[in-house]
């Protein structure tokens, strides 16, 4: 039951049919989280968009291995190969392990993501378990001539790239353009030329990720992860890569270069990025305050938050909007949201109570090909939402017996409207605990005020006794400048 599926290639810019390499079989790669932090809104939007593309390639009949790696090392702070490893720093201002900092954001990734109701990838590989597929990529890009080794560290050679391949493919970058844009080389440099970026870093010897390589001690770059995990998963030619559109430059243009000069020619088909999501306008980052964890918004703990929202109402808010467009946050968008989810959920419920008549006076085999056809216009759920919305009036109209319907055609109706909401667009049945969060949101915001107010009164006593019986309950109270905020 394959579809004619369009997606648009980032790598073309256009939309093109999909066409799989191997009949029937899709290979899809998606550049996971770097686990060094708690997941927040930003990680849900790419996890939500290739879930709903694993979910209908699946469902169209494709047989789809899914990889989507999580970074643990090699991620620095800087993209110019430059500052800590991200996981590295962390471990080291809470005098932990590295593998610890990555076991727990990995632990919460996966419980947040759970909650939106995101599919597990079919292999969920890590960095820090690929080293040696990593030091023998590294290898053949050597032997090819397109990288070179300076005082411990391998780096990726662009400009001979440039001139054999043609660099900038995927983000449009011109290489001579880049240059005027880049910091001047000192003579400190280990670089060549400001656009290579490394392979390879010899280790600091306090730093405390580090293997043994033909080359020094360190660590593997950043983008030569995704090549060699694609590479073992997928093979040297696969369909699909996803990511966020933050990747495209320089992780995705760098994965190109890699795998062009390993496999002697592209290695993916289809380059598929989502776009961003903004707060109020305004992009997300931890010194704009605006930085709101999912946790965060599942029980409504963040200043920002007016109270808290149900982990299916940031799914539906997401996919309210095409992937390839932006999606704004604030609470007002939010609570918009929820009513209209609350609009399908009541509108499903009615699907068994729907009366059969002799006739139909719609159409619903034509209302079900516009749902498809919504999905396969580039997985286009803004668009199948307006047609399930479509089908509510439908649903309405024949529970008030103002229109009728066939049994065979409300069956239809009832195992399509399913079909869509549920399984492809992966909201969950409505769940009771809605007014459970609902309750002990209002319940906290009061104890907070309380506790506010008695400190406001310098009655420590009470202000006190309220932080430590919450402790007691799991629950922590921390005083921002924005205000107090509380944890589950
Ligand atoms: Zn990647």
């Amino acid at each position: 039951m394959n579809q004619p599926f369009q997606l648009y290639n980032t790598l073309f810019k256009q939309k093109e049919l999909f066409e799989p390499i191997v009949p029937g079989r899709v290979g899809l790669y998606v550049c996971g989280p770097t686990v060094y932090g708690e997941p927040h809104l930003g990680h849900a939007r790419p996890a939500i968009t290739f879930d709903i593309l694993f979910r209908y390639l699946t469902h169209i009949d494709y047989k789809v291995r899914y990889v989507r790696n999580i970074t643990d090392v090699g991620h620095l702070e800087n993209d110019a190969d430059e500052g800590e490893d991200k996981i590295a720093k962390k471990a080291r201002l809470e005098q932990l392990e590295p593998m610890e900092v990555a076991q727990f954001y990995i632990d919460s990734y996966h419980h947040a993501m759970d909650k939106l109701n995101v599919l597990r990838p079919s292999i969920e590989p890590r960095a820090s378990g690929h080293i040696i597929e990593q030091i023998e990529v590294i290898e053949q890009i050597l032997d090819k001539g397109y990288a070179y080794i300076s005082n411990g560290s391998v780096y990726f050679d662009v400009p001979k790239y440039n001139i054999d391949f043609g660099y900038g493919k995927l983000s449009g970058r011109i290489l001579e353009e880049m240059i005027s844009n880049t910091r001047e080389l000192d003579g400190q440099d280990e670089k060549r030329h400001p656009a290579d970026f490394a392979l390879w870093k010899k280790a600091a010897p306090e730093h405390i990720m580090q293997w043994r390589s033909p080359w020094s001690d360190g660590f593997p770059g950043w983008h030569i992860e995704c090549t060699a995990m694609s590479t073992k998963y997928l093979g040297d030619h696969f369909d699909i890569h996803g990511g966020g559109m933050d990747l495209l430059f320089p992780h995705h243009e760098s994965e190109v270069c890699q795998a062009t000069v390993v496999h002697g020619k592209e290695s993916v088909k289809y380059w598929m990025h989502n776009n961003m999501i903004t707060i109020n306008g305004q992009k997300m980052g931890k010194s704009l305050g605006n930085f709101i964890t999912l946790n965060q918004f599942f029980i409504g703990s963040h200043p920002m938050l007016e109270r808290a929202y149900l982990p299916m109402t940031i799914r539906y808010f997401i996919l309210q909007a095409h992937y390839r467009g932006t999606v704004d946050f604030s609470n007002d968008a939010l609570i918009a949201a929820e009513k209209g989810l609350q609009k399908l959920y009541a509108a499903e419920k009615l699907l068994d109570k729907l009366p059969a008549k002799e006739k139909s006076d719609e159409n619903i085999t034509a209302c079900i090909q516009r749902c498809y056809d919504a999905m396969n216009d580039d997985l286009n759920t803004p668009k199948l939402i307006a047609e399930l919305f479509d089908a509510v009036r439908i649903i309405n109209s024949v529970k008030e017996n103002h229109i009728s319907l066939t049994k065979e055609d409300i069956e239809l109706l009832k195992t399509n409207f399913r079909l869509f909401f549920f399984d492809i667009l992966g909201l969950l049945p409505e769940e009771n605990s809605a007014n459970n969060n609902e309750i002990v949101d209002g319940l906290m915001k009061m104890i907070v005020e309380i506790r506010q107010e008695a400190k406001l009164n310098k009655n420590w006593a009470v202000a006190d006794a309220i932080r430590n019986h919450l402790t007691v309950l799991g629950i922590t109270i921390k005083d921002t400048k924005e205000g107090a905020v509380w944890e589950m």
